[in-house]
């Protein structure tokens, strides 16, 4: 694609070409990769100019350590406005007693939480990697699963979804101090009444990690969490649509501990600039418009599980309530692995997945994930998710090793081609000029 016109933050572009023309290529690059093919990655979304422009701001600069009105540093007048207003929009978008918008990422925001929370060598029971949860969840590998006592829950093997039964029983032996839900590729909604349930009665804090459907809660297409449980962690960048950051919801009693779970205990000073783009991206979300966005988002990402079904590619659990569906291509008898490599040779970028009970190791995965966020934010509603569904089972079933399976790719790319270009990621404004 052509790179000659600059994305719409003019000004700055040219003071960042002529700087560092090698960067400015990447930036081009990357904005060209994002006009040219379809985003599926179920974490992605294509946030608006003003966020953007929120986060290109001089408000990096500030130094910041601590909380409006109570900072380390002098110079806070400005940057103290901006945390207000996030915060302020963020109780009253979510209903939260308390609001934290300075972890830097979903994975800063549930470390705190945990800090918070839960003493080191302490009981946690959370979703299972392997069907769903994220490594904050107590994998091995993570600070959650090196420093705490994780217990995992699986999804049932007959319905892919929570029993809520199992839960409770595992609760009630274990005794966790900490149970957490809300999950990286579970694609059904989850009873947050039944958490609530089964952490009262082994006297446990519940923790919900809403990292992926917060923006579908912010816009009304799913139930809230907020008034089950005790923290809610979340980021900022997926279905949100913010920028890329992290954000913690609580009852108003965990808010000191809360507070200082982040700074001073886990973090330093916060990221002014991504602070004022959370604001706006709150404000964005609070609109009716983004009310709309969410359904549509919900709508779309069933039209594609149910597009995929029809193509001989099972959705796991039989479909999706959310913005995010799990495919499994056992049937097809291609890994997620190469099917996440096809479909990138026709410009679909999507990603290879554990599926619950996976028989092959996670890189190489029996299925892939997709999401709707930024084919949504783009303009594309339920005809336009047919043919994105249709495109994903052929680009799945050829194979690049063979003459066909190649030619079959580079056709299906030029059909990716031509549907975003009626639905272009960040339009060019025909404003700019040279
Ligand atoms: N929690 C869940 C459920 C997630 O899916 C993710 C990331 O995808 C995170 C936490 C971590 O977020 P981040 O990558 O911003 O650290």
């Amino acid at each position: 694609m052509d790179s000659v016109v600059p994305p719409f933050w003019g000004p700055d572009f040219d003071e960042l070409s002529s700087t560092d023309p090698e960067i400015a290529q990447v930036v081009l690059g990357e904005l060209d990769r994002l006009r040219a093919g379809l985003q599926l990655i179920a974490s992605e979304n294509l946030t608006s100019p003003a966020v953007l422009a929120a986060l290109g701001s001089t408000l990096t600069n500030k130094y910041a350590e601590g909380y409006p009105g109570r900072r380390y540093y002098g110079g806070c007048a400005q940057v103290d406005q901006a945390e207000t207003i996030g915060l302020t929009r963020a109780r009253e978008l979510f209903g939260a007693g308390h609001a934290n918008l300075q972890p830097h990422s979903g994975a800063s925001a549930n470390l705190a939480a945990y800090a918070a929370l839960v003493a080191p060598g302490e009981k946690v029971l959370a979703m299972e990697l392997p069907h769903g949860g994220h490594l904050t969840h107590g994998s091995r590998v993570n600070f959650s699963g090196r420093w705490f006592d994780a217990v995992g829950y699986p999804v049932r093997a007959d319905t892919e979804l929570i029993d809520y039964d199992q839960v409770r029983d595992l609760a009630r032996r274990h005794r966790p101090k900490l149970i957490i839900c809300g999950a990286t590729a579970y694609p059904r909604l989850i009873d947050f009444a039944a958490f609530r349930s089964i952490a009262d009665e082994v006297d446990a804090y519940l923790m919900v990690d809403a990292a992926h459907f917060i923006g579908l809660v912010a816009g009304g297409a799913i139930p809230s969490p907020v008034p089950y449980a005790d923290v809610v962690c979340a980021t900022t960048h997926k279905v949100l649509r913010g920028p890329r950051g992290g954000m913690i919801l609580c009852r108003a009693e965990f808010a000191e501990r809360i507070d200082k779970a982040v700074f001073p205990f886990t973090q330093g000073g916060p990221l002014m600039h991504a602070v004022a783009a959370k604001a706006v991206a709150l404000r964005e979300a609070a609109r009716p418009a983004f009310g709309e966005y969410a359904a549509q988002v919900v709508r779309n990402a069933r039209t594609l599980a149910d597009g995929l079904a029809e193509a001989g590619m099972r959705p796991v659990s039989g479909g999706t309530d959310t913005h995010l569906a799990l495919i499994d291509l056992r049937e097809v008898g291609v890994s997620g692995r190469d099917a996440e490599a096809r479909c990138e040779l026709a410009r679909i970028t999507l990603n290879k997945n554990a599926i619950p009970y996976d028989p092959q190791p996670p890189m190489t995965a029996s299925g892939i994930r997709v999401g709707t966020g930024c084919v949504t934010t783009q303009g594309m509603t339920e005809p336009q998710l047919r043919v994105v569904a249709e495109l994903i089972a052929r680009a799945v079933r050829a194979d690049p090793a063979t003459v066909a399976g190649t030619a079959e790719l580079t056709e299906i790319a030029g059909a990716v081609t031509e549907l975003v270009a009626e639905f272009p990621a960040y339009p060019r404004p025909v404003e700019y000029s040279r």
